[in-house]
Order: C-alpha cells, then structure tokens, then sequence
C-alpha cells in the first residue's frame, strides 16, 4: 500500500506470544486469568481482551488505509487454511460496523492432490457456517489441468507457477462475483517477510510496490486487514474461538524461499520481539522518502491478452506459453 502508509503501522501495538508463566498472571486490563503474554508492551491479557485487542487492530487498519468504504462488496480469498480463515471470522463479527458492505469468499482448487481436498472441505463449512455466498474457482476449469499436472517435473517452481496461475483465478472468481475489494489474509509474518525478501533481491521498486493498497494489474482494490497481526496472534485467536483448522501443508511449500526466511524471521522475532514490525516500519520509511525518486514502470497491456503488465507480454501468457495451456 502506498498511500496512507507513513506513520504509525497500528493503533495498537502487536502482540508476540510467549508462554504464560506457571503461575497465571491476571490480565493487566481485568481481573480474568490471562491467556496471552505481549512482549512488546509487557500486558497480559484474557481471552476477551486478546479477542477485542485483535479485532480492534483490524478495524483500525481498515479505517486507517481506507481499505474499506460503505458499500463496498468484499471478496474474501478464502484457500480454508488459518489465515483466511481468521480474516473471514473476523470481517464477519466486523460486519455489522461497516456500513452496509457485503461478503463473499471466493475460492480456488488449484488441484493439489493430499492437500488442496482437505483445506477446500474446511472453507466449505466456514461459509456455511457464517452463511456467506461463495464463488469457486478450478485451474481445471480455467486453465485445463490441476497444478499437480502443470507441474510434473518442474516442482521447485511450484509458487512461482501456483502464484502466476491463482492470481488469475482470483481475478476470475472476483469478476464472476462482482465484488469492489478483494481481501486477502497476509499477516505480519508475510509482509515481514516479503520486505525481507525484495530486499534480498535488491529489489526496492517491488519493496515499495508490493503493499498492502498495491492495486497495479489488479483492476478490483487488494486489501490486507490482517497485515498487522502475527501469525501467532492468528493461531491464538482461532484456538480461542475454537476453530483451528487442522490441516496439511503444501507439499510443494519445501520449494519456497519464502519458508527459509519464515523460519529465519520466527526464530529472530522469538530471541528479538519486534523484529517484523521493524522491518513494516523501515518498509513505511522508504516508502515515504524514497517512492517518489522511483521511477516506475508506466502500467502497460499484453499484446496478447491485455491485461496489465509491465512489459510487453504478462507473466501469465508467458506462462501458458511454457505450460501449453492455450487460449491466453
Ligand atoms: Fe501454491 Fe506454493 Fe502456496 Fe503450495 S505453497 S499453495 S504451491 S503458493
Ligand atoms: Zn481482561
């Protein structure tokens, strides 16, 4: 997100959990037993105020980067695993706060096989469960094969191709649904660690770029409600309400570069709290002193299927070239 992403990241601060020591303190806002231990401001808090606390962080995100405006119909990319997850629950209980927006999930069988079947039943039920219409997407469908088959013998691409592939189905799914804002649930963790990734690829045009309001190609607004809760806190607050979802991995995420920063970030935020919110705010400095000595890219068209990219050819068309999916 560009705009509005100077000073201060959250109206509250974040929490990084810590076991709650063998005598349970009380909560620092209540008398009820504390279920939660933030290292960065020291408070205890019980469960209702952990909940409030996450919630009203949310909400405060929203209101303070304008993600959401009355009327809005808000598409919700709901994969069924933690974190979007917790972003439907939470958009859900905000509901009744945000003038008259609406919800639907939108949701994309990649066709990953021990996998994908399992995360698909858990978001079918969240739907049911919190009554909220859902659009569902296939790569089989939209690009004629499952991932699995895309990818024989080209698995150490997997997230770059799962990402090109899905984001167009994302796109699909809000289209069909006729949302305004397409939401999504990364968390702290993620842009932690996206910063740190552009940054090890020297990358600052994308450091600044890939934010939290970045709409570039995606003609429906992306919004990130979640960027400043932890994965921690998201964990925490679905065992609170009693809707973790257990669920398998994907077998393809050995591959990513992003688990090796993930886990390099993790163990760096247990032994230092605070790391990944300093690396959003040195994210937020650069943005304001540098983005605009940037030069960036004018937003131009495919030749071949005109949508927008940055070169001549999207990645997508480049994609299905190398994949043989026709029709691009
Ligand atoms: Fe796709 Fe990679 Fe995520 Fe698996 S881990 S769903 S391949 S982006
Ligand atoms: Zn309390």
């Amino acid at each position: 997100m560009k705009s509005g992403s100077s000073g201060s990241l959250t109206g509250g601060k974040p929490l990084t959990a810590s076991p709650v020591p063998e005598t349970t303190p009380h909560c620092s806002l209540c008398s009820g037993h504390a279920v939660y231990h933030d290292r960065i401001s020291g408070r205890y808090l019980c469960r209702d105020h952990f909940i409030a606390n996450i919630e009203s962080r949310v909400t405060e995100t929203i209101r303070s980067r304008k993600m959401i405006q009355p009327g809005d119909h808000v598409g919700i990319g709901l994969s069924g695993g933690k974190d979007s997850t917790a972003l439907l629950m939470i958009l859900s209980r905000l509901l009744p706060s945000l003038d008259g927006v609406r919800l639907t999930a939108i949701t994309i069988d990649e066709g990953i096989a021990g996998y994908r079947e399992d995360t698909i039943r858990s978001a079918d039920e969240l739907v049911k469960k919190y009554k909220i219409p859902q659009v569902s997407v296939s790569f089989t469908v939209l690009f004629g094969n499952t991932l699995d088959a895309f990818l024989k013998g080209r698995e150490p691409e997997a997230c770059t191709v799962c990402g090109i592939l899905r984001r167009k189905a994302l796109i699909a799914g809000a289209e069909q649904a006729g949302i305004t804002k397409l939401a999504t649930g990364h968390n702290l963790d993620d842009e932690a660690q996206s910063v740190f990734m552009n940054v090890l690829r020297g990358d600052l045009p994308r450091l600044v770029r890939d934010s939290a309001s970045d709409s570039q190609g995606w003609f429906i607004p992306r919004i990130k409600p979640l960027m400043h809760v932890s994965e921690k806190e998201l964990a925490v607050y679905l065992m609170l309400h009693g809707a973790w979802p257990d669920l398998p991995e994907c077998p393809y995420a050995v591959h990513a570069l992003r688990m090796e920063v993930r886990t390099m970030l993790a163990t760096l935020e247990v032994k230092h709290p605070g790391t990944m919110l300093h690396l959003l705010e040195s994210k937020a400095q650069i943005e304001a002193h540098c983005a605009g000595a940037l030069v960036v890219e004018p937003v131009r068209h495919c030749r071949e299927c005109g949508d927008a990219c940055s070169g001549e050819i999207c990645q997508l068309c480049m994609l299905k070239r190398r994949l043989g999916i026709g029709g691009s």
